[in-house]
Formats: structure tokens, sequence, C-alpha cells
């Protein structure tokens, strides 16, 4: 799978998040260099724009994702 459209400015590839998980390393490979769609930041980012995603949502923090896409939509 290619690249997430996201990788240029995102602030978790890009080590700008004030606390990294110790998996960060293996979370940039299976989402940002392979399965983005999973991701909860591009879920948000998707559904909503760059503006909804919370500067600190891991990528795996998919149920966080669908409870605010659920309430910003509702
Ligand atoms: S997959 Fe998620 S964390 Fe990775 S670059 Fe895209 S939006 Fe950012």
């Amino acid at each position: 799978m290619a690249d997430c459209e996201c990788i240029n400015g995102c602030p978790f590839f890009n080590d700008r998040m004030d606390k990294m998980p110790a998996m960060a390393s293996v979370y940039k490979k299976n989402y940002c260099q392979s399965d983005f769609n999973s991701c909860a930041r591009y879920s948000i980012f998707k559904a909503l724009g760059k503006e909804f995603v919370p500067v600190d949502l891991f990528p795996n923090e998919k149920e966080m994702a669908e409870m605010i896409i659920k309430k910003a939509k509702s």
C-alpha cells in the first residue's frame, strides 16, 4: 500500500507530538506507510477535516476517533 497522503505534515509521523508512544516506529510502518485507512488520525481528517484531529491522538486510537466523528456529526 502507498504512504498516507498526510505523511509530510502529520505531527505523529514527524515526531512533533508531546508524547510519542513507545511503539511509534511500528505504528509508522503499519499505519502511515501501509494501512493508513485504519489510522484514527486519518479517519478524522477524512470525515471532518484536519482541524478536527486532536493534537495528541495516536493512530491506534480508533475508538476515540469514531466517538469524535459521531459527536461532530450529531
Ligand atoms: S496514517 Fe495517520 S498518523 Fe500516519 S501520517 Fe497518516 S494521518 Fe498521520
